[in-house]
């Protein structure tokens, strides 16, 4: 769980509420080494805060973080910067994350030495970052090791960015919309190359993604959330297949279909997501929702089995009905 405090401003000064952003609400997910998870949802709903409370760039308000069952402690001095150099973060914006006056060499050759694996020759060294390029496949690698970012296309400085995390030598990623600032063609590329790491170096893969149908070409199991919550998950293609919480059915009935003539498309489904400062109470779909009952309103669903490990957090599934 992570809620933001909200700044006051005027009158509120004087009041003694704290009002709060609730932007992860109880969310819960498990990631295995060689396994791409995504976690699918609009803008807003939680789903960057959710991969930076993993990197503990954020500090959660409750619960914890694991790895290998063991409570990372953010405090932790050594102990910390071992996990932070096991669980990579690559963003969006590969044009934002690469220093634009340094090279293609100065970014790997950094993450190489932050993480204590430079070789100890320059002739190690000089190695060691046409291997991290290879990796990603930009070969020959002697023509983009001195290149700058500008020099490359979108898809080249997001393959750099993901060559600079393997620098850490990591077990997780955590990508957070890798492709969705890259040109329609390249993703797919892109989307590959993670995955062939993921199986080569039994990478742990977090997918973030507003895009359903992708989760389902690329990950293995998929999370929904909605409003800061994981309202749905389980195998990738049963989730996005046969999916079972009203939300889900939303958000694949509105997602652009290729088959299908552009006049059938349903808008946007119905209305915005929630403001978090202040979400409605109950599951906090049941304003937008079309199966909406009373207890809706009143009572956080819990998860409920759908099937083979595939649950909804619904209480359509639930006995109360
Ligand atoms: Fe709709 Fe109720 Fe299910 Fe929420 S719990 S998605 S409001 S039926
Ligand atoms: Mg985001």
């Amino acid at each position: 769980t992570k809620h933001f405090p909200v700044r006051k401003r005027g009158r509120e000064l004087l009041s003694r509420t704290v009002r709060s952003v609730r932007a992860v609400e109880d969310v819960s997910l498990r990631l295995h080494r060689g396994r791409v998870t995504a976690l699918v949802g609009e803008s807003g709903s939680g789903k960057s805060s959710v991969a930076r409370l993993l990197a503990q760039l954020h500090l959660q308000t409750s619960g914890s973080v694991k790895l290998y069952g063991r409570e990372v402690d953010a405090k932790g001095g050594r102990k910390f910067r071992a996990y932070s150099k096991r669980v990579q973060m690559i963003f969006q914006d590969p044009f934002a994350s690469l220093n634009p006056v340094h090279t293609v060499r100065y970014h790997l050759t950094r993450a190489l030495k932050i993480h204590g694996r430079p070789g100890k020759t320059p002739q190690e060294l000089e190695e060691a970052l046409h291997d991290l390029l290879t990796r990603v496949q930009l070969t020959p690698p002697e023509r983009y090791v001195d290149k700058f970012p500008h020099e490359l296309s979108g898809g080249q400085r997001q393959r750099v960015a993901i060559a600079r995390a393997l620098g850490a030598d990591p077990e997780a990623l955590l990508a957070d919309e890798p492709v969705s600032m890259l040109d329609v063609s390249i993703r797919l590329g892109v989307l590959n190359l993670l995955s062939d790491l993921k199986d080569r170096l039994r990478l742990a893969i977090l997918y973030i993604t507003h895009d359903i149908a992708s989760a389902r070409y690329f990950a293995d199991e998929t999370y929904v959330m909605y409003a800061g919550r994981v309202v749905e998950g389980g195998d990738s293609e049963s989730v996005t297949q046969r999916p079972a919480h009203p939300y889900t059915q939303l958000l694949i009935d509105s997602a652009p279909d290729p088959d299908r003539p552009a006049a059938e498309e349903k808008d946007g489904g119905t209305g915005e997501p929630p403001s978090l400062i202040d979400p409605p109470p109950g599951c906090r779909f049941h304003p937008r929702c079309p199966h909406a009952m009373k207890v809706c309103s009143e009572q956080v669903p819990p998860r409920f089995d759908v099937g083979e490990g595939h649950f909804a957090a619904c209480w359509l599934y639930g006995e109360e009905r």
